[in-house]
């Protein structure tokens, strides 16, 4: 009966092992579907200047505009994608769309002078990125990359070092996303000289109900003063932490206190609403 059984479950489970693969390979193939119908857009997430509350950039998020299922995150693609090895198109597709919007702020005087843009390790070493970069005439700070803290600068170290001093050269600042989550040294990421240091939001999210989180947070903004490095709070999800991470010295906040995510139009109307908002404020105060 026993082994009855376990030979039931070993079916069952691969079963279970079948069905996910299927998806798994469905869920590919749409995901190459899509890069040839040029499916694949971005969401813009405001961040703020913690003291104004003024907008001072923006957080390009990559978006599936999936045919049956609508809006998709990440999450619905970017480990498959990973395995396809089709993420540099995916990044790609962002930063043009990022690279579009950021002229539209700027035409409509929005005050929107940054966009942060996702990359992807193995996107580093594109010859075909740079070089596209290179024949843009960028404006020196008006575009971000984010890289994750978790890829590995130890063993690529010379070769990252390389690529980002190219980007560099041609006014691309560098920031470390979801920092203090990864794996990375803080020797080896002080090493890339990023611009911008994001504080992951788990350890953003505890510092209103944890004291020992709040130093925690105040250490990393030291640190940071001292090689000269901004810093993001990420997943600032109530104005309490709005008013914490402020006053531990956190210069831009972004999170869903704020503003969520939103597509391309929805950013442009809230940007006008949010200043019509501002200018009230300060004549209030005056
Ligand atoms: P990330 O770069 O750390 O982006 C922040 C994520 O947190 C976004 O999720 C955003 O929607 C979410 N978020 C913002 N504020 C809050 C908040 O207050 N609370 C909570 N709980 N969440 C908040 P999203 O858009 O689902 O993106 C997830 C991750 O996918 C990103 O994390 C980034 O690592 C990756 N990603 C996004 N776009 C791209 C891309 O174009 N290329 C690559 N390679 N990766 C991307
Ligand atoms: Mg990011
Ligand atoms: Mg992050
Ligand atoms: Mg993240």
């Amino acid at each position: 009966e026993a082994k009855r059984l376990g030979r039931n479950r070993v079916e069952r489970y691969s079963d279970h092992l079948k069905t996910r693969n299927l998806i798994i390979k469905r869920t590919g193939d749409a995901i190459l579907k899509s890069l040839a119908d040029d499916d694949f857009t971005a969401y813009y997430q405001p961040q703020f200047d913690a003291h104004t509350l003024e907008i001072n950039g923006v957080e390009a998020l990559a978006r599936w505009m999936h045919p049956e299922r609508g809006i998709q995150p990440p999450a619905a693609f970017l480990d498959i994608a990973e395995n396809l090895n089709v993420v540099a198109q995916i990044d790609a597709r962002v930063l043009d769309h990022a690279l579009l919007q950021l002229s539209r702020w700027r035409a409509a005087d929005l005050g929107i002078e940054r966009v942060s843009v996702n990359i992807s390790a193995q996107r580093l070493f594109d010859e075909n990125l740079i070089s596209r970069l290179e024949q843009l005439d960028l404006i020196p700070g008006s575009v971000s990359f984010e890289l994750l803290e978790s890829i590995s600068f130890d063993d690529t170290s010379h070769a990252v070092a390389a690529s980002i001093e190219r980007l560099r050269k041609l006014g691309i600042a560098i920031e470390i996303d979801d920092f203090g989550t990864g794996y990375a040294s803080i020797l080896s990421l002080l090493k890339l000289s990023p611009s911008r240091l994001k504080i992951d939001r788990e350890l953003v999210g505890p510092v209103v109900d944890n004291p020992a989180q709040r130093r925690l947070i105040a250490s990393i903004v030291d640190i940071a003063r001292t090689f000269g490095i901004g810093i993001v709070a990420e997943g600032v999800e109530t104005m309490e932490h709005v008013a914490i991470l402020r006053d531990l010295g956190c210069h831009t906040l972004q999170g869903y206190a704020l503003a969520r995510p939103m597509d391309a139009q929805s950013l442009i109307e809230f940007a006008k609403q949010h200043r019509v908002k501002q200018d009230e404020m300060l004549l209030m105060r005056a």
